[in-house]
């Protein structure tokens, strides 16, 4: 996928509430191949239990669900004044429960089946609208890097970096000074329940040594990886 907008959505982390488990896990690895990151929760109640632990650009949203409705932790989430996101995938003959879904405060619906290109193209049309993460550039010495078109330069010159590379300077450049621990930074790179392999932190901070420096990355042995200060 290169249209327009990729950029948008190679950091996203998405929480999927869906209780099927066929539809769940198609969107689930459909979404995962596109670059995102997803979390799979299937009932409303541990939903909620996820919103409270981790932090989410969107959720992709199931009306009928075990434990608590999806128009009922919409309404909860709302009234907690939390902007995040949200996408309802509903039942073609569900109307109503798309009209209430809308009014609860979903920002878009998709009719099932879809198609996952169509997901992936509203997810990105969702995340443009909201004007996606107002992250700041992050700089460090000669190095730059954009969230918003997932750029990264070196004295003002372009260096390709791969997403997963992206997410983990992201992560170590926001927090300069701060030793970061081999599991957060997996944190940041997979979701839940997906296979992480090992080694994976190493490799990618070699991939960033090598194209912005070798001092760039500290490693504290026994404890993890830092950035340190400019
Ligand atoms: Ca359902």
């Amino acid at each position: 996928m290169v249209a327009n907008g990729t950029a948008i959505h190679l950091l996203m982390r998405i929480l999927l509430v869906e209780d099927d488990p066929m539809i769940g896990a198609s969107v689930r690895e459909g979404l995962r191949q596109d670059g995102f990151t997803v979390d799979w929760i299937r009932d409303g109640v541990a939903a909620e239990a996820a919103l409270a632990a981790e932090t989410y650009d969107m959720m992709l949203l199931d009306l009928g669900l075990p434990r608590l409705p999806g128009d009922a932790l919409l309404e909860r989430l709302r009234a907690r004044s939390s902007a995040l996101p949200v996408i309802i995938l509903t039942a073609r003959d569900a109307v109503d429960d798309r009209i209430a879904g809308l009014d609860a405060g979903a920002d878009d619906y998709l009719v099932k089946p879809f198609d996952l290109d169509e997901l992936a193209a509203r997810i990105r049309a969702v995340a443009r609208r909201r004007g996606g993460r107002a992250a700041p550039r992050l700089r460090h010495g000669e190095i730059e890097l954009d969230p918003a078109s997932r750029s990264v330069t070196l004295r003002g010159e372009p260096v390709s970096v791969s997403p997963r590379e992206f997410a983990l300077l992201t992560a170590l450049l926001e927090r300069p000074g701060v030793v970061l621990s081999r599991a957060q930074l997996e944190q940041r790179l997979y979701g839940w329940g997906e296979e992480v392999e090992s080694n994976t932190v190493e490799v990618y901070v070699h991939g960033l040594r090598r194209k912005l420096g070798a001092g760039l990355i500290r490693n504290v042995r026994g404890v993890g990886y830092m950035v340190p200060k400019a």
